[in-house]
């Protein structure tokens, strides 16, 4: 197998004195779509926050690329990484947020060149090509000069994604994106990301609700509880022949 994009090393989580992950062990290969999923407060978030760097683990390693993220080698040794090393192994690494986060006093194409041109030293001209592109694809072509306000939320969440994706992550991370939306606007938003997902490259880890969508888009879904992994494998393993009565159980809160 060839080297995984993301490894979770015996990952721990702690928050004061509550261990919220009980020892995460998880890899997802290069273009794989992965579906966490379980009950609230079972630590997906914490697993996919971890990796954007916005929570420290309390103990074990996270690769990305097959580089520490939160550790540095120096001389053969793990050391803490600083600042300047999660920068740039953070660079493969985009996300989506339940809230779109867009800057409100930036047009739509100005929230989607501001980071490839001050991060990623893009020149304007093709920042703005390829920004035009992805929101094109993600149907928003029209709305290039138009700001984050004058959009409906499912509009916002699509520029949120065409935003992440022109930084060209190796992976990118949505948290539950469509559980502040207008249950009307759903199903554009995971349209979107289905699309983006068919077009292979990215690899991708979704929380999410909607076991309709995690079916579609992922190649494995992942069961966690009480912070630890229960029961993983294809969707229609996990889906329709879950092994668990604990899985059997949340399952039946969609049917
Ligand atoms: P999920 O995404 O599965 O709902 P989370 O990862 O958000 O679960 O949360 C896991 C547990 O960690 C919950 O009990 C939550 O209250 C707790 N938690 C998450 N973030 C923090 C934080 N910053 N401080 C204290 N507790 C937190």
């Amino acid at each position: 197998m060839s080297q995984p994009l993301v490894e979770y090393k015996d990952v721990h989580k702690s928050f004061d004195d509550v261990e919220v992950l009980k020892g995460i062990n998880l890899t997802v290969a290069p273009g794989e779509k992965l579906s966490l999923i379980g009950p609230s407060g079972s630590g997906k978030t914490t697993i996919i926050r971890m990796l954007m760097t916005l929570e420290k683990p309390t103990s074990g390693i996270i690769n990305v690329d097959g580089t520490p993220l939160w550790h540095k080698e120096v001389n053969g040794e793990l050391v803490p990484a600083d600042e300047k090393h999660l920068r740039q192994v953070r660079g493969n690494i985009g996300m989506v947020f339940q809230h779109f986060n867009l800057f409100p006093h930036m047009t739509i194409l100005k929230n989607c060149i501001s980071a490839p041109i001050n991060v990623l030293g893009v020149p304007k001209e093709e920042a703005e090509q390829r920004a035009k592109e992805m929101l094109t694809k993600v149907g928003l072509g029209d709305k290039l000069d138009s700001y984050p306000a004058q959009l409906s939320g499912g509009q916002q969440q699509r520029v949120a994604i065409a935003r992440a994706v022109v930084m060209r992550p190796k992976v990118m991370l949505f948290d539950e994106v469509t559980s502040a939306l207008d249950p009307e606007t759903v199903g554009e938003v995971l349209e979107v990301i289905k699309d983006i997902a068919k077009e292979g490259e990215m690899a991708m880890i979704l929380v999410t609700h909607e076991m309709d969508f995690a079916r579609d888009v992922a190649d494995r879904i992942v069961f966690l509880e009480g912070g630890k992994i229960a029961e993983q494998g294809p969707p229609q393993q996990i889906l329709e022949n879950p092994e668990s009565d604990r899985l059997q159980s949340f399952l039946e809160r969609f049917r």
